[in-house]
């Protein structure tokens, strides 16, 4: 989270990751190294040959299907074991007289309000959502909670994705490249290319990651067709016009034979895509919108900005991984997309971060290095929102592993 900035860096973090992976049920921090986590993995992958001095792979893991807490505490709430209010929105909190407790939650349910009392509360909404709430909180603050210096909302945060270029390999491969492997039980695994982190330092660049996809075809995708395919991911969400599109075009049917058959037919090209470690931008917002919902509270409105800065430093990263990275006696470039129209194509990967920033002191963020909102004696974020920097992905185990470091504070604060 930003070690030296006086905030949650990765070292104090190391334990809770770890947990965070067992409750996850993917591989814990420990295990993240090639070698050690799959013996042949190379093989398998079919890796392309790299010069390993420039380029790391990136190893991300997933579990099918995929811990969801809110079912989980749902479960729990039905079983008796706490309190919770279900299908309700969080709708406005309510500060005491010293203007530095938060002593009630106004919650909507079923187009009625009731209040929730409480020693301490954390709010979890997700970095959309969280902002909204605290601006909606202005009985007594009037610029809403933790917001003193203007920066709740501000530094909205996302990993966009894209497509870089096509890759025309010199002999024709069935292997699977950098697309999703099942690996032992219901744990799943990406694999991609970043810069090895020593490279990265020197040349300050973020943390962006890119893979490739098989392609059996030369043509370019059509963008709104991939955009709505990496969007939706799942055939179900989409219009028959839609599928239609999708099964006549070459490389997605390519893609449905292996993912949902099996089958594996050789192809020559390569689709190259990245995701982008957006730099934090304080004009990147959420912010209250004139629209309200049906309780008379502001909805969201959203101002994502991306830079030029980060399109230049992922160019210049794609310059490093192209002539120092991917050796070319392997492939040639058959295409590489101009980057004017990236701001057509580029897709959110719904990863929301930075709106409620972690930092150390009220002047830069939102939140402490313990979650807790700046002036307030008992409210504390933790969610996406509290991300200083984006970092690359997988941000759920980050988020887990600070709702458990949050758990421990809470509980040992109590104790004290
Ligand atoms: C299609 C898709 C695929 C993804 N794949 C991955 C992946 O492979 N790996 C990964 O790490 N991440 C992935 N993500 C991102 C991941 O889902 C998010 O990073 C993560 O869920 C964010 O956690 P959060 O706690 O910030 O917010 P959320 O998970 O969004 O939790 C916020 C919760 O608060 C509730 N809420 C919002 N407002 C209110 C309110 N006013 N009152 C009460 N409740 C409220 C919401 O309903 C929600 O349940 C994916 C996201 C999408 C959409």
């Amino acid at each position: 989270m930003g070690e030296g900035i006086g905030v949650a860096n990765r070292r104090q973090l190391n334990g809770h990751y770890d947990q965070a992976a067992t409750m996850l049920g993917v591989p814990g921090a420990g295990h993240f190294e090639p070698a050690d986590l799959e013996p042949g993995l190379s093989d398998r992958l079919g890796d392309l040959d790299v010069n390993r001095a420039v380029i790391d792979r990136k190893l991300v893991h997933f579990k099918k299907p995929s811990v969801r807490w809110k079912e989980t505490l749902t479960r729990l709430a039905r079983a008796g074991k706490f309190r919770c209010v279900l299908n309700a929105a969080a709708l406005e909190l309510i500060v005491a007289e010293n203007g530095s407790t938060v002593e009630e939650l106004i919650v909507g349910r079923q187009g009625s309000t009731l209040s929730i009392r409480a020693d301490v509360f954390v709010v979890c909404a997700g970095a959309l959502e969280t902002p909204r709430l605290l601006l909606n909180s202005r009985r007594r603050l009037a610029h809403g909670i933790g917001n003193a210096h203007d920066l709740v909302g501000r530094y909205l945060l996302d990993h966009p994705i894209g497509h870089y270029c096509k890759l025309r390999f010199h002999r024709s491969t069935r292997a699977p490249l950098y697309a999703s492997l099942p690996l032992a039980g219901n744990v799943g695994m990406m694999a991609g290319l970043m810069l090895a982190p020593e490279q990265q330092r020197q040349r300050r660049l973020a943390n962006h990651y890119v893979w490739i996809r098989p392609s059996v075809s030369a043509a370019r995708i059509d963008d709104e067709l991939l955009l709505s395919f990496l969007a939706v991911r799942s055939a179900r969400d989409l219009s028959a016009r839609q599928v239609i599109a999708i099964l006549t075009n070459r490389d997605i049917a390519y893609r449905i034979l292996v993912h949902r058959f099996g089958i594996r037919p050789k192809f020559k090209f390569g689709d190259l895509f990245f995701m982008i470690e957006q730099l934090p931008n304080p004009d990147s917002r959420v912010g209250l919108s004139n629209r309200r919902d049906e309780y008379g509270y502001q909805v969201v409105s959203v101002n994502w900005q991306l830079l030029e800065r980060d399109i230049d430093g992922f160019l210049e990263y794609a310059k490093v991984l192209f002539e120092h990275g991917l050796r070319s006696e392997q492939h040639t470039l058959a295409r590489v997309d101009d980057p004017s129209i990236w701001n057509r194509t580029l897709a959110s990967a719904a990863h929301h971060l930075g709106t409620a920033r972690m930092a150390a002191s009220p002047q830069h963020g939102v939140v402490d290095r313990n979650l807790q909102v700046f002036g307030m004696s008992n409210l504390f974020v933790c969610d996406g929102s509290v991300f200083a920097t984006a970092g690359s992905v997988n941000r759920s185990l980050t988020i887990t592993a600070l709702g458990i470091r949050l758990a421990e504070h809470l509980v040992s604060s109590q104790a004290a």
